[in-house]
């Protein structure tokens, strides 16, 4: 690597973002460089769940679904109080296919759609997913992809210092590659696609203080200094008190269960044993509402029915092979090894299963599903964590960088985490799906916008 090397565009972070974006440049016949700050120390992505939220999509189609841009947009909206950049969520919602395609036709990963959840906020089914369900598999499938691309240089424990800005342009980035010292690295078009500031403090303090009890479950190299690249570059940032919380974290364990549990079934009760929550108003919701509660701590109660629906669940497996997850054969048990009150946790289950049959309205609003908790009992003690932000550089829905004044920053794009989001301010605009589907989008976007021309194939 030398500062002689022709790139048509520098790719900044290997995520879900960065890879997509590199991929889509290099088939439309863009050399890429690729600059990835630590594989070792992974990515977002990696950790998610790997759940892929796009609508009008082949499988969607198999499967008798019928869905669009306009209802995932409408969903979108309706969660986030109508905060967020419309014309931005439209182009997301529009391309949200695309991305689901060019994952499974050029990445290669075997997608398909999942039935077994109905996502809080999604009116019908639209969560795609690999045969593992979990994000590890989609990294490893974008990571092969970027190896078999030969217009693609990927470098590994770059040190990227920050963006070359001349007469007003960004025309590369300052870097250390291996043990050389920082040199200049020039390209027409920069993708800074290296995440969030989830483990950044600081940062979290000064946008989302209410974020700063919640357990970090995110990747260790999402400290944000993209968005401040883009800053000093010139560019405005938006919704920057907006974050993912996840609100089944295990303490202890390096766990999570699924976000889905709820919408299964499963309840939460507190330290006294008593349900505190409609536990399926979404994960991320209701994280501030487990950290307000008697220790910040909750027990999630489900049964074998919920468990054999989520067995193919890749995240909810790791945390029941981790010893996250206990079995009991009855709820004096449960109570016990949790040190609940037993009388009101059989209390709060009765109560709670009467609203389920429709023998009474459920206290907290849940709809009736006429399937109540039964024994075996299973049971998991949860906090609440933080998984990601949701805030970052403006951005047009062409992915380039916006001014205050709404001008695009020539040469500049962002994707996946360092852009802003789509999902309002805090934690409670969060749709199920917002992260990945805006990362793999906006970066399909920023991959073709930075590089025009389309490759012709025979
Ligand atoms: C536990 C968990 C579960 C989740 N589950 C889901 C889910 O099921 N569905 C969903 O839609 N979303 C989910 N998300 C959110 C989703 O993972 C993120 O929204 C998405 O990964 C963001 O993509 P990204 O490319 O911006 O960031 P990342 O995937 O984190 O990739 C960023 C990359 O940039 C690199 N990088 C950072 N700084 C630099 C630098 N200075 N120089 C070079 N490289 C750098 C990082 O090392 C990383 O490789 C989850 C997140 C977590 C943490």
């Amino acid at each position: 690597m030398s500062e002689t090397d022709q790139f048509d565009l520098i790719v900044v972070g290997a995520g879900a973002a960065g890879t997509i974006a590199a991929l889509a440049a290099a088939r439309r016949g863009a050399e890429v460089l690729l600059l990835e700050k630590s594989v070792l120390l992974g990515t977002n992505a990696q950790l998610s769940g790997g759940f892929l939220q796009a609508a009008g999509t082949r499988y969607q189609r198999a499967a008798g679904v019928e869905d669009g841009p306009e209802l995932m947009m409408a969903d979108i909206m309706k969660k986030n109080g109508g905060v967020a950049d419309t014309a931005v969520v439209a182009e997301i919602c529009r391309r949200s296919a695309d991305y689901v395609h060019f994952i499974a036709d050029h990445v290669g990963l075997d997608l398909h759609l999942n039935k077994t959840i109905r996502w809080y906020g999604h009116s019908v089914f639209r969560m795609h997913a690999g045969p593992a369900e979990k994000g590890s598999e989609l990294v490893a499938a974008l990571r092969r992809a970027v190896a078999a691309e030969d217009r693609i240089t990927f470098v590994d424990e770059a040190r990227v210092a920050g963006l070359v800005v001349e007469q007003d342009r960004v025309a590369g980035v300052t870097a250390g590659i291996g043990d050389g010292a920082a040199e200049q690295l020039r390209a027409p078009g920069v993708v800074l696609a290296c995440s969030g500031f989830g483990n950044n403090r600081q940062m979290l303090a000064q946008h989302c203080p209410d974020a700063l009890t919640a357990t970090y479950i995110g990747s260790e190299t999402s400290t944000g200094e993209g968005i401040a690249w883009g800053v000093a570059a010139g560019a405005a940032t938006d919704f920057m008190s907006a974050w993912q919380g996840h609100a089944h974290v295990n303490p202890k364990y390096g766990t999570h269960l699924s976000g889905g549990l709820p919408y299964l079934g499963s309840i939460m009760v507190n330290v006294n044993g008593e349900r505190f929550a409609r536990e399926d108003i979404g994960y991320s919701e209701l994280t501030p509402v487990i950290l307000g509660q008697p220790g910040g701590v909750a027990v999630e109660i489900f049964d074998q029915r919920i468990v054999d629906a989520l067995w193919t669940n890749g995240v909810f497996r790791e945390a029941y092979d981790a010893g996250a997850v206990h079995r009991f054969g009855s709820l004096d048990e449960l109570a016990a090894a949790y040190s609940l009150p037993a009388d009101a946790v059989r209390r709060t289950v009765h109560r709670y299963n009467e609203g389920v049959t429709g023998a009474a309205a459920d206290p907290f609003g849940r709809e009736p599903s006429g399937l109540p908790l039964e024994a075996p009992w299973y049971g998991s003690l949860i906090t609440g964590g933080i998984a990601h932000t949701q805030g970052g550089l403006r951005i047009g829905p062409d992915a380039r960088v916006r001014t205050a004044d709404g001008r695009p920053i020539p040469g500049l794009y962002a994707a996946g985490g360092t852009a802003a989001g789509m999902s309002g301010v805090g934690a409670a605009g969060y749709t199920s799906g917002n992260g990945l589907s805006h990362a793999f989008t906006t970066g399909l976007i920023a991959g073709e916008s930075a590089f025009a021309p389309v490759v012709t194939t025979a």
